[in-house]
């Protein structure tokens, strides 16, 4: 007897991870340089040469039991207030190392809140389409439930009467994510104050603080100069969650932090219930050796050329060819509409008739469009764009 739950978690096919591997079988026939996988958001820029370097150090001069040894729950404070100084240096916010809680990335950070902020199974969290297809998982486990707002498909901005609409006393946090997986949009400042304004009414109405949940992987994959709003700099009730996977590219090493501002209503007892929910899913204790590695890299920030160089080459070439595209402000992906409105079927036929691998955007809960992670080789876009321009001539 198994938990019918999770086996069906641990079964279920992942649209993304089978493209990924028709990819590599597809390569050992055709050759690699013949496949075009677009499929997966893993980073494709080395990590800064301080992180390496900074390993090496710290490995010939840390005393080897401290460097693997455990570290304190909320991880170490030293490395807290250089990230909580960090912080203060970019947004004036005022961050303090005793309110963040180290995480082992930013998934387990997400999990823990759902966790803390999940109190009757009405409860509910909601998301705006399009979104990183991991929350139906990370809410819905917790026990809560997923409701969610429409895509704008014009501006992948926020429809707010369609947010408005979706409020109801069961809300407990809006979850926001920008720069945007899948998108590759950021929410302008004057998107979040106006959400801020809708969520400090509706607290007000259902006499409890709705949160948002700001999810922030991609902080810092930004171009042409394109200003993130730190969220909680417009409006208080904000947590936080934040990794270095795509940052630094340090998906493997699992780190980052839950904030929880001082500010933030009942700020004790969620960063306590975090800490708490933490241990439940047994992600406590992230590495001692990422963290000290954080600790002196804090201040890094990802040299963007190639990522931009890619983004340009790909929107410029695609909507020459007469695809349309949000253009991405930031992360690392494309969101393009599918010529004929039916992505599943887009993908198929760019898998089989080009070994052109894109991810239809059902399972980010916006049909009739695929996303592209372009987080490749700037050579192996140029060599996919005859499929590009072939698939959609052949829609005409
Ligand atoms: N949130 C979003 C929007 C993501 O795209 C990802 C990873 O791709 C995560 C969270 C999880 O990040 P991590 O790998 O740090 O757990």
């Amino acid at each position: 007897m198994v938990n019918e739950k999770y086996h069906g978690l641990g079964t279920a096919p992942s649209v993304i991870r089978e493209l990924f591997a028709y990819g590599l079988q597809q390569a050992k026939v055709v050759g690699k340089e013949n496949v075009f996988d677009y499929s997966l958001g893993n980073p494709s820029i080395p990590a800064p040469a301080k992180v390496n370097e900074t390993i090496k150090k710290l490995i010939d001069t840390t005393d080897s039991i401290q460097l693997h040894g455990y570290s304190m729950a909320p991880g170490f404070e030293n490395v807290r207030q250089a990230i909580a100084d960090n912080l203060n240096a970019r947004f004036n916010c005022n961050a303090k190392a005793s309110e963040l809680f180290m995480t082992c990335g930013c998934a387990p950070a997400l999990v823990s809140v759902a966790h803390a902020l999940t109190t009757s199974p009405e409860d509910e969290f909601i998301a705006i389409a399009p979104f990183f297809p991991e929350y139906n998982v990370f809410f819905t486990c917790a026990g809560a439930k997923l409701a969610v707002v429409p895509a704008d498909t014009v501006h992948f901005q926020i429809d707010m009467d369609a947010l408005e609409k979706t409020i109801n006393e069961h809300s407990v946090a809006v979850v926001i994510n920008s720069p945007n997986n899948p998108s590759g949009v950021v929410y302008t400042e004057e998107t979040l104050k106006k959400i801020a304004e809708l969520l400090e009414k509706k607290s007000k109405e259902y006499g409890h603080p709705i949160y948002i949940v700001a999810d922030e992987p991609y902080r810092e994959l930004v171009y042409d100069g394109v200003k993130v709003t730190f969220i909680p700099n417009v409006y208080d009730n904000t947590i936080v969650c934040y990794s270095w996977s795509k940052s630094l590219s340090l998906p493997g090493e699992r780190i980052g932090y839950v904030y929880v501002p001082e500010k933030c209503a009942d700020a004790k007892a969620v960063y306590d219930t975090v800490s708490g929910a933490a241990r439940e899913i047994g992600s406590v204790c992230p590495p001692t050796l990422t963290q000290k590695v954080i600790g002196e890299c804090v201040g890094e920030m990802p040299d963007l050329a190639a990522y931009e160089e890619n983004r340009n080459l790909l929107y410029n070439s695609l909507t020459e060819y007469g695809y349309e595209c949000a253009k991405p402000d930031g992360a690392f992906y494309l969101f393009v509409k599918a010529p004929n409105g039916d992505a599943v079927a887009y993908s198929e036929k760019a898998k089989l008739d080009h070994n052109l691998l894109v991810v239809p955007g059902d399972g980010f809960a916006c049909p009739g469009y695929f996303r592209l992670s372009y987080c490749v080789s700037n050579d192996m876009i140029k060599r996919s764009l005859p499929a590009f321009k072939a698939m959609i001539e052949s829609y005409k």
